[in-house]
């Protein structure tokens, strides 16, 4: 074997940095380079692509399909686990019918690998139940977003941050979590923008910021609302810009009308004069930029804040236009992706409703045969109807809902209920453990396809080593599966012809292709006949659906407030260091070290009240779990919130957090619990 080089792009976040991927002689990933021209990241990568290699060259790989036997699992062929899972599929169908099986796929898999599960699910299994990660991410934006400016997506690119005069950090932390993205704020603000940053937490943009406002976790739409009255009951709106492109401010405004700074003090914990000072910073600037991350979705009022936000937005003119907008940070690699390619149960490819005759029909005759036309159920709903046996047959791919999601003991017992769980990993997550059956999957190093990044650019990725052992990509082995339940419905030669049948029926993405991809960095989208070159910002000339709907945002408040048992706040973050349930970035000796696995971050005031040390052992318990961990004392969360990463399954926060969900999308209250902290005598 020959060492080799292939240009492609990070695994990780969503951000989407270029690299270079080498393998050696002996077939293993052993280099990283940044590409130097590359429109995003220019020459840089954060620690996390750095260490790509051992993500995927790990010695834990899995390379063989294994079957659970009693407790440990035994080494079989692909025609044997396709033929099992097959006909315990049937088996559920014929039963309990196909709203008794699912698909999750995945944010971190390809959008040819996305395509095919939600075809799969949609034509074979004939469910619209198919999720991903983002119903514990992003879906409020994709909901919010739609229903304000008719498009779910990053309305502007990366690029625009050099551009902006202000920018409103908003419920994200982008130097731990879109780090390359995060440097190109400070630089930003080295080079004269000011910097609003709204968090309860001192993250480090905080420290640099021009105004911090400390809100109490879960109260965005309070203080967006009392902005919004600032700004209208000063004239700072854009007159024009909202008598042109918007409809419903009449509305909006009598909804704001009595939601002073001074208002909304006792809910946010904000002074009011500092409310007015953003109010003004944000409105009277020509080019203002809003970047927001899940301190803005992960609430019951997740859609409403991303509501709220978009008519901030638009209320002062700052969107289609160089330097602002409204811009999601999405966490996985392709969750933009994923979200496009219709692994949602309500839409298919580009967001077209699964409930619409139109789309049945249009997806129906593209497919060859009748597709599913039921609702479907959410990854939170396929617990729950799992949990009271109605749910029975479940495919995951990439995805480790144990640690993932909300009340982890709630995820264990049901995925422990269902007659089959199949699993398609790199390596054995906590969810693969309670798999019947386990596929190895292949990494992005092993494979082709495209990657849609935060800024809605798809850009493509190569191979740089064979699949190890009989790791297979999720399309294929997805086509197999079809095959073996006797069905031709996938059936395509390589991973382009994948890529082209969904390019013909996704309206954004009809005008791409792979040596249109090749030819640069990829292209943004919508790229069709009127933008063959890509869309780098959205909505200059009009909204997809003409006017932007202005919508009054009622301020709820978070489901669980704390109590006598339970005296403190709980919110979750992420660090710079680790990435997701850990499964890719745990494998690097070198973000390893950098944090203990495990961690409570707490303030100097509760910790004395606790008398707790640096590092002292810790117990959090909440109404629904408890795990023991370090307390880490700092200043960074104010007195009576503590803050947990989710990485680790030695301490996962997941067995504390709330599963009270946003109505409008499902999305799970993971920023906001009641916890009670005890300190563990020290060894
Ligand atoms: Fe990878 Fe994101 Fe880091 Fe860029 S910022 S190198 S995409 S993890």
């Amino acid at each position: 074997m020959h060492s080799k080089v292939v240009k492609t792009v990070c695994p990780f976040c969503g951000v989407g940095c270029g690299m270079y991927l080498t393998s050696d002689w002996k077939g293993k990933v052993c280099g990283v380079t940044p590409q130097w021209d590359h429109p995003i990241s220019r020459g840089k990568l954060c620690d996390k692509g750095w260490s790509t290699a051992y993500a995927v060259s790990s010695e834990s790989r899995i390379t063989h399909p294994l079957r659970r036997e009693r407790d440990k699992f035994v080494h079989i062929s692909w025609e044997e686990a396709l033929s099992s899972i097959s006909r315990a599929l049937q088996d559920i169908i014929d039963d309990d019918g196909p709203q008794a099986v699912g698909i999750i796929s995945s944010a971190r898999a390809t959008n040819e690998d996305n395509y095919a599960a939600q075809k799969f699910a949609r034509s074979v299994l004939k469910t619209n139940n198919v999720d991903h990660c983002a119903r514990i991410c992003h879906s409020p934006t994709v909901a919010g977003l739609k229903q304000v400016l008719g498009s779910g997506a990053m309305t502007n690119s990366t690029d625009d941050v050099s551009k902006a005069d202000v920018i409103m950090v908003i419920g994200a932390d982008p130097t731990e979590n879109h780090s390359v993205l995060g440097g190109q704020v400070i630089q930003a603000k080295l080079a004269g923008a000011k910097l609003i940053v709204v968090d309860p937490r001192v993250t480090r943009l905080a420290k640099l910021a021009d105004i911090h406002l400390q809100l109490q976790p879960g109260t965005n739409t309070a203080l967006l609302n009392s902005m919004l009255q600032v700004i209208i009951s000063n004239g700072w709106h854009d007159q024009d810009f909202i008598a042109q492109r918007c409809e419903g401010f009449e509305k909006l405004e009598k909804h704001v009308e009595k939601v002073t700074p001074e208002s909304v003090e006792a809910i946010t914990g904000l002074d009011a004069e500092q409310i007015r000072q953003a109010a003004k910073l944000y409105s009277q600037t020509e080019h203002s930029m809003i970047l927001y991350g899940m301190g803005i979705t992960q609430f019951v009022s997740g859609t409403t804040n991303v509501m709220a936000l978009a008519d901030l937005a638009l209320v002062c003119g700052h969107i289609g236009k160089p330097g602002t907008g409204i811009n999601p940070l999405r966490g996985q690699n392709n969750v933009q992706g994923a979200c496009d390619m219709g692994c949602l149960p309500n839409v298919y490819p580009g967001y077209q409703l699964a409930d619409e005759k139109e789309t049945q029909a249009k997806f129906s005759a593209a497919w060859g045969g009748d597709v599913a036309t039921s609702a479907g159920l959410t990854s939170m709903g396929m617990t729950k109807a799992a949990l009271a046996g109605q749910f029975k047959g479940l495919i995951l791919f990439g995805e480790d809902p144990v640690v993932t999601d909300p009340d982890q003991n709630h995820v264990r017992e049901a995925y422990q209920a269902l007659d089959l769980l199949v699993v398609a990993e790199l390596t054995m997550t906590e969810t693969a453990k309670l798999a019947d059956i386990v596929l190895p999957a292949a990494s992005f190093a092993e494979k082709s396809g495209t990657f849609t990044n935060c800024e809605r650019r798809v850009q493509c990725i190569h191979p740089v080593i064979p699949p190890l052992g009989e790791a297979m990509g999720d399309w294929q082995w997805l086509q197999a599966l079809a095959k073996a339940m006797g069905s031709d419905r996938l059936n395509w030669p390589d991973t382009e012809s994948v890529f082209d049948e969904m390019a013909r029926l996704t309206p954004q993405y009809q005008g791409m292709n792979y040596p249109k991809l090749e030819q640069g960095f990829g292209l943004q989208w919508p790229c069709n006949e009127s933008a063959p070159q890509g869309t780098a910002i959205l909505h200059q000339q009009q909204f997809p659906i003409g006017k932007a709907r202005l919508t009054p945002a009622h301020y709820v408040p978070i489901d669980e407030p704390t109590d006598e048992d339970y005296p403190l706040l709980l919110t979750t973050n992420r660090l710079h260091f680790h990435y997701g349930c850990g499964s890719m970035s745990r494998k690097s000796p070198l973000l390893e070290r950098e944090t203990p696995p495990g961690i409570l971050f707490i303030n100097p005031l509760d910790a004395k009240a606790l008398s707790l040390h640096p590092y002292h052992p810790v117990g959090v318990r909440s109404r629904r779990g408890y795990i023991e961990t370090r307390a880490m004392i700092t200043k960074d969360v104010p007195p009576g919130v503590v803050s947990m990463p989710y990485h680790f399954k030695e301490a996962p926060s997941n067995q504390l957090t709330n599963t009270a969900l946003d109505p409008i999308t499902k999305m799970p209250e993971l920023k906001a619990c009641a916890v009670s902290v005890t300190a563990l005598p020290i060894d």
